[in-house]
């Protein structure tokens, strides 16, 4: 990213301990309201348990709270896709119920990913990762991370390809929810739904297409554009096809932890290209729209 141009005060994604985050909503809405923030969605992963607190803190330091989730999808089979709603209402019963669902798997992948990781030597890891854990249905990959790290069985920048990712013998398969399921949970709350850093899952352009097409059947309506897990060059590449595909442009930090590589400013992100559509106007985001850059 060119680093001359001014951030603007919107985060489309960020996490807390409510799922995989590091902090707590208060100190994650502490930390927008000290880089200057305003717009912020808090998107946990599978939950919307912390949105109701969120709201309350947010009003107290007059940030503007917008209702988010990042749901786990499976398509085609295998492939892990992660679907952010943007503008979701925490109070929705089928929305609440479905996540609720779905987070009961982690629970029990988190007791296999333990079994497997004793096999290879590594005790106590359930134990170990459930401490970073506000909700025991919250447990996640990143909490046996940070276990493995901080034991130092691995370093932070090695530690999924080492023991977590696809494969590695920490890897536990699961079948999260079905992309149209997601997408029509998301819509139904009054939310749109958003294809989460899509550079991220190293699709060949054919594939990302094709899942796109399978977004818009569902009623899928953005990308994220901007997102700490981009290089600039994804981002102009990602510009490009939610401008030919006609899908709203997102952006967000995906902050989970102060401490993490490369660092981010939750609550600030650099300007859409001009080629975008912004998703802002379906959220209430007043902003000046097309910055050109
Ligand atoms: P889970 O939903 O429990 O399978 O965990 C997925 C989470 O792990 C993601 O939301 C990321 O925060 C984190 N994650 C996945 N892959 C990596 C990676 N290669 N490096 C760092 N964090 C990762
Ligand atoms: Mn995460
Ligand atoms: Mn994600
Ligand atoms: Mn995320």
């Amino acid at each position: 990213m060119d680093t001359k141009i001014n951030k603007i005060p919107v985060d489309l994604h960020c996490h807390s301990t409510y799922s995989d985050g590091a902090h707590s909503v208060k100190e994650v809405l502490d930390f927008v309201k000290a880089n200057n923030g305003k717009h912020i969605a808090l998107t946990d992963h599978d939950t919307v348990n912390g949105l109701a607190e969120a709201r309350i803190y947010a009003k107290e330091l007059e940030l503007k709270l917008i209702g988010g989730v990042e749901i786990s999808v499976t398509w085609d089979k295998n492939v892990l896709i992660h679907i952010l709603g943007l503008g979701v209402d925490e109070n929705n019963q089928n929305l609440v119920t479905n996540l609720q669902k779905l987070r009961s798997f982690r629970y029990l992948r988190g007791e296999k990913i333990a079994a497997q990781l004793e096999k290879a030597g590594i005790p106590n890891a359930l134990e170990g990762a459930l401490k970073y854990c506000q909700e025991k249905e919250a447990l996640s990959r990143t909490h046996f991370a940070r276990f493995l790290v901080e034991n130092g069985y691995a370093k932070a920048n090695r530690v999924f390809e080492k023991y977590l990712a696809i494969g590695r013998t920490g890897y536990v398969p699961q079948v999260w929810a079905e992309l149209s399921d997601a997408v029509s949970w998301i819509k139904n709350s009054g939310g749109v739904a958003v294809i989460a850093h899509p550079a991220r899952y190293k699709l060949t352009r054919t594939k990302l297409l094709r899942l796109i097409s399978d977004f818009k059947t569902c009623g899928g309506e953005g990308i994220e554009v901007i997102s700490s897990s981009h290089s600039e060059s994804e981002c102009m590449d990602i510009a490009r096809i939610a401008q030919e595909c006609n899908l709203l442009a997102s952006m967000g930090t995906d902050f989970h932890n102060i401490n993490n590589y490369p660092k981010v400013n939750v609550g600030l992100n650099y300007p859409l290209p001009a080629i975008c559509n912004p998703i802002y106007p379906r959220l209430g985001i007043e902003l000046p729209c097309q910055i050109t850059i």
